[in-house]
């Protein structure tokens, strides 16, 4: 049976820069019709002229593909209203990293006092800016997104008019969350619907499931497939496809992400079909809940797929992929 899947978008997406930029951005291109782009860099994207020239030069490293980029910008608790108003016609959103919590965060807020967000988030609000938050602290690893709710909790009830989205969750704690506050949305990855801690360290390690937030316990699988398969208006698709060199991940100090971009949308076929949900929920959960939380029109793009086997390369460039090698039994036939 083929599925036709209109205008896919990746809500959560890291394209790197440099030689990194010209092999994962083109994948990303393919077969999504726009992504929301993360502004980790080193120096992080955190003026216009940052933002700007990012978007060159992805648009530089895919051609002539009909790909929409959705920028982000740095969040930094000192952007005045004015400052915002200069930026917005060139921003969808604005990513916020708790100090040093994942690649490149160094520069991220280390408080969450009301009284220090308040100008920029009232700005924020008033100019209609989603906020994006890695929603994690610097406690125990298993409990570092649990233990961050009660400050999505506190940053939604004192800015009822901000879009808070919160990103890659993990836990049923924050599946909880969504349902507590009008205001609050979230972005789930196709390996955090799929792995637990126990495919990562469970038997020997596999560095290329490693990522932050880490892959919890079943029970938190279990209540995010339960919001993505039904398609929750409160949730999409953000892959976090985060990609490292091979040397990188097969190391010592193994860094932080899985690459799924090339192979997310087939897999994610596979899993609604796997759980027998239907095809309409993955149509809602990889482009119509997106649209209507972020209020964006997409490009048009069709994917179409049908159930033939998509093995899987063992390397793009020198990015290793989730399932390498391996087979996932939905293909994409046609991208028109
Ligand atoms: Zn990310």
């Amino acid at each position: 049976m083929n599925i036709t899947i209109k205008s896919p978008l990746d809500m959560h997406l890291h394209l790197r820069d440099g030689d990194m930029l010209k092999v994962v951005a083109p994948l990303s291109a393919k077969s999504f019709a726009g992504a929301v782009i993360m502004p980790n860099l080193v120096p992080p994207v955190d003026t216009k002229e940052a933002v700007v020239s990012y978007k060159n030069r992805i648009e530089e490293a895919i051609g002539d593909s009909n790909f929409k980029t959705y920028m982000t910008l740095f969040f930094k608790p000192t952007y005045t209203k004015e400052f915002l108003e200069s930026v917005r016609d060139d921003i969808t959103a604005i990513k916020l990293y708790p100090a040093g919590i994942t690649t490149n965060s160094e520069g991220g807020v280390s408080g969450f006092e009301i009284d220090d967000l308040r100008e920029t988030l009232n700005a924020m609000s008033e100019l209609n800016i989603p906020l994006c938050i890695h929603g994690e602290t610097n406690g125990f690893v298993m409990d570092r997104e649990a233990e961050f709710v009660p400050v999505y909790e506190k940053l939604a009830s004192n800015f009822p008019n901000l879009k808070i989205i919160m990103e890659h969750i993990t836990t049923k704690e924050s599946v909880e969350a969504l349902d507590k506050f009008e205001n609050l949305y979230a972005t789930i990855t196709l390996h955090h619907l799929i792995i637990t801690l126990d495919d990562v360290a469970g038997g020997m390690l596999e560095p290329h499931l490693f990522c932050k937030p880490i892959a919890k316990r079943p029970e938190d699988r279990e209540a995010l497939l339960k919001v993505a398969l039904e398609a929750h208006p409160k949730v999409m698709f953000g892959s976090d496809s985060a990609p490292h060199p091979q040397d990188a991940k097969e190391s010592s100090h193994c860094s932080a992400g899985v690459f799924t971009s090339p192979i997310a949308i087939e897999r994610l076929a596979q899993l609604f079909e796997d759980n027998n949900a239907p095809i309409e929920n993955l149509q809602k959960f990889l482009s119509d809940n997106a649209q209507a939380i972020y209020n964006i029109n997409p490009i048009s793009k069709e994917v179409i797929l049908e159930k033939r086997d998509f093995i899987v390369p063992s390397s793009y460039g020198d990015v290793v992929p989730m399932y390498a090698d391996d087979k996932i039994l939905y293909s994409i036939t046609d991208i028109k």
